[in-house]
């Protein structure tokens, strides 16, 4: 009964072009930070990975047993850490196709917070 899986990591990082790094946003105050603009863009987010998984159902006279290609599914898997636990659930295809969605929501929100913390420390540095 090993979930054996054709697993392959569905989630693609979105690059997202921020423009260039203009300067003097750096003197206009964070609330017309660029950045600040572009988190408001940001709809639902959540974390883990999505996952396309086949498995055999245990029962010897099932073809799953004895023909790999015979498996069952694939059933959409989405695993994420919960306090520390790792959960994971089966999604329905359009529940997949949201969960993409956030996933990749939270990690443009990364790539913005990454950028705003080295701006932010160039802005500290430059302040006399
Ligand atoms: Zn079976």
């Amino acid at each position: 009964m090993l979930p054996i899986l054709r697993v392959c990591t569905v989630v693609v990082v979105q690059v997202k072009c921020f423009g260039q790094r203009a300067e003097s946003n750096l003197h206009e105050g964070v609330s017309d930070f660029y950045l600040k603009k572009q988190i408001d863009t940001i709809g639902f987010i959540c974390t883990g990975s999505l996952m396309s998984v086949y498995h055999t159902c245990g029962n010897s006279k099932c073809a799953c047993a004895h023909d790999e290609s015979a498996r069952h599914g694939p059933y959409n898997r989405w695993t994420r850490k919960v306090k520390g636990k790792t959960v994971t659930r089966t999604l329905t295809d359009k529940q997949t196709e949201l969960c993409r969605e956030c996933i990749n929501n939270y990690r443009n929100l990364e790539s913005i917070i990454k950028e705003m913390k080295e701006l932010s420390v160039q802005y500290i540095e430059e302040q006399k």
